[in-house]
């Protein structure tokens, strides 16, 4: 086995390879760009070294910087993990030449599954049921058209090349094809320099199952079974689960059979995975093989109890794969949900931001959480916005499903917007609970998983209320303790809590919607009023945010995290984000106002509204930045005076570059 590897990856793929490293005695480096200096896989790692910028083509793709630090670093072999340089072949072959072990499969079998049409023809060769297609040479729009009629419309246009769901075009009918051939066309020469394109019977409802493989270079293939995949956004995956349910035994014998003899047929060594495409019939066909981890393995690694970490190590040290067919057995069910900082409102469009705060379940036998990340890192534009993976597992179905649910509400990020909500509308929805899931789940759903924002409930405005009243109560109490002065209005405020008579009104604006609730000050807690009518309230909060709630005697855990006015609220395993209103908690959180005003993440400057000089009332919008396809607005901090503008609309801006000067006015 190997004494040093390098990881040649960042984020969570790169602490689960160092966690396996370290079990079985491996030492190991990690590799960062400038953005990933303090990053948790850094952290993690026996040494470091630093590869470049932030930018990925300048660092985590950058083969001879790679091969430079495992050199530098005595490693032997790099592990390219998935995604970056995974499943490039050249990168395989420059890690040879190097005399450094590539921890994946031969160049060969990377080149081979790496173009789909070629990969179709040899599965078609090797007796593994493809998709019903035209995967040729020609690829004149008069031969696509002549293909698409054999096949029988709708099909789908595929980038030979193709990854991540891009170049891919479904089309009804001859009459859409040439325009949307030419727009794949496009798509795949930017993303993968390469514009051929194949086509496919397109597959109404299907699944997405995919087989997990194992071989070595001794002639041993096995497989692990089967993953369900199939609930997909924007054909990418964001919940897997193994096994897939309903499937007959003979179904399932036949993938991992087909699977094996996909391997087999390339030559394949390490950890691979086979996908297929099952149509309503149960007839599965070929996709595509990645030549590399997946994403989703824990699900697989939960249900075999091996490691699919550690066999790609042992076969590319040239070890023998000890595990016989008929010795792997699956048992009960595992779950993974992606955390992603992405907006399911805005079609899942990737969100960026620092995490402010971060909170995950409580790892144990049955709930695993694989992330890269640490409260106050950031989610930046350079990268894949995924957060962390919960994975679950239980002894069937339903009850690893429920161990979903609770895993899921036990999550809190503030600072960027995620899909935390929408992954427990899916577990939570009856057709998931019921297995009746395709590739068009979410978008058949959607209306029920990505739901309008409504109004804050009583319950949630209640624990916000409490949060607040409870807040200052604790800072009025240290600061009278502070204080010798007997005048202080510290002590006033402390005792006007005890008034009876008293009250106060808190206002919370969400979006747009402002609501008013008036709390009345009682011995032992509050009365609130609300929608729904008064409210007694009381409880505890700790200085960690925990707050242990009595609401009209129903007891209630919530937690609470407060930047400045800004008050994010977990109860019932939702996230209420409430801007806070209040002339007390202004003069509490008075903030840092004026001065420069920089760039939250590089990005371009599509809009500029205001000119130097120009007189600016608290959150007026002044500069509009376009990062990750959004667009961000840069508001006044307070009320003042625009001193300088320093760039023009559609200038590129550096993340901490100065947009803005400003001079808040003075508080009277
Ligand atoms: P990529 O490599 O770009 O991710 P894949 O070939 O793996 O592309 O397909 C991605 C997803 O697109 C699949 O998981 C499935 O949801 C959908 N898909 C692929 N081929 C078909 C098909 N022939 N019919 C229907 N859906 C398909």
């Amino acid at each position: 086995m190997f004494a040093k590897i390098l990881i040649a990856n960042r984020g969570e793929i790169a602490c689960r390879v160092i966690r396996t490293a370290r079990r079985l005695g491996i030492r190991t480096v990690a590799v960062y760009s400038d953005a990933d200096a303090a990053a948790l896989h850094v952290a993690m790692a026996d040494g470091a070294c630093r590869i470049g910028p932030a930018p990925a083509r300048d660092s985590y793709l950058k083969i001879e910087a790679i091969i430079a630090a495992a050199q530098q670093s005595g490693a032997e072999a790099i592990h390219p993990g998935y995604g970056f340089l995974s499943e490039n072949a050249a990168f395989a072959e420059a890690c040879a030449a190097a005399g450094l072990v590539f921890i994946g499969p031969p160049p060969a079998a990377i080149r081979a599954m790496g173009d789909k049409s070629a990969a179709k023809a040899l599965m078609e060769t090797s007796g593994v049921p493809v998709v019903p297609g035209y995967h040729g040479a020609a690829q004149d729009d008069a031969t696509l058209a002549a293909a698409a009629r054999k096949i029988g419309f709708p099909v789908l246009i595929k980038a030979s090349a193709g990854g991540g769901g891009k170049g891919m075009r479904i089309v009804e009918a001859e009459a859409g094809l040439a325009e949307a051939a030419a727009s794949a066309r496009r798509e795949a020469k930017s993303a993968f320099g390469d514009d051929r394109l194949l086509v496919e019977k397109y597959l109404e409802r299907p699944r997405h199952i995919e087989v997990q493989v194992f071989a070595d270079r001794h002639g041993n293939a096995v497989h692990l079974f089967e993953r369900d995949c199939s609930l997909q956004r924007r054909h990418q995956k964001v919940m897997e689960e193994a096994p897939a349910p309903g499937l007959a035994a003979e179904q399932r014998r036949g993938l991992g059979e087909a699977a094996v003899k996909a391997a087999r047929a390339v030559g394949y060594e390490g950890a691979g995975t086979v996908e297929f495409i099952v149509d309503r019939g149960g007839r599965f066909y070929f996709m595509e093989m990645n030549t590399r981890l997946q994403v989703e393995h824990p699900v697989t690694e939960m249900i075999t109890g091996k490691d699919p970490v550690e066999w790609p190590l042992v076969a590319a040290a040239g070890g023998r794969l000890k595990l016989r067919q008929d010795e792997l057995v699956p048992r009960g069910h595992a779950f993974e949900a992606r955390l992603y900082a992405e907006d399911p409102a805005r079609d899942f469009l990737p969100a960026t931001g620092r995490l402010h705060h971060l909170r995950f379940p409580q790892e144990g036998p049955h709930v695993r959480v694989d992330t890269g990340v640490r409260g106050g890192d950031a989610i930046s534009i350079h990268y894949d916005p995924m957060i962390a993976k919960l994975i679950v597992w239980d002894d069937d179905r339903a009850s690893a499903l429920r161990r979903l649910r609770g895993a899921l509400a036990a999550c809190e990020v503030v600072g960027v917007t995620t899909n935390v909500a929408f992954l427990s509308a899916v577990a939570a929805h009856p057709a998931f609970a019921a297995a009746e899931i395709d590739t068009g789940f979410i978008a058949r759903h959607r209306p029920a998983l990505v739901p309008e924002r409504g109004a804050p409930s009583d319950r949630v405005l209640a624990v916000a209320g409490l949060a607040v009243l409870l807040g200052r109560q604790a800072e009025a109490a240290a600061a009278a303790g502070a204080s010798a002065d007997p005048h202080s209005p510290w002590h006033l405020a402390n005792g006007w809590r005890l008034n009876d008579d008293a009250f106060h009104v808190l206002r919370f604006r969400d979006g747009e919607a402002e609501v008013a609730v008036t709390a009345h000050f009682r011995r032992d807690g509050f009365v609130f009023d609300l929608a729904g009518g008064a409210m007694r309230a009381r409880g505890t909060l700790a200085s960690d945010g925990r707050l242990a709630a009595d609401l009209d005697g129903a007891r209630l855990a919530a937690g609470i995290v407060r930047r400045g006015d800004e008050l994010t609220v977990f109860v019932d395993g939702a996230a209420h984000r409430l801007q806070l209103y209040d002339p007390l908690a202004a003069a509490e959180t008075a903030e840092v106002t004026g001065g420069r005003m920089t760039a939250p993440m590089p990005g371009k400057v599509v809009d500029v509204r205001v000119t130097p000089g120009a007189k600016v009332k608290r959150g007026m919008p002044l500069l509009v930045l376009e990062a990750m396809k959004m667009e961000h607005t840069i508001a006044a901090p307070a009320d003042g005076t625009v001193e300088n503008v320093h760039y023009a609309v559609g200038d590129q801006v550096e993340e901490g570059a100065e947009l803005i000067g400003f001079k808040a006015a003075e508080s009277g």
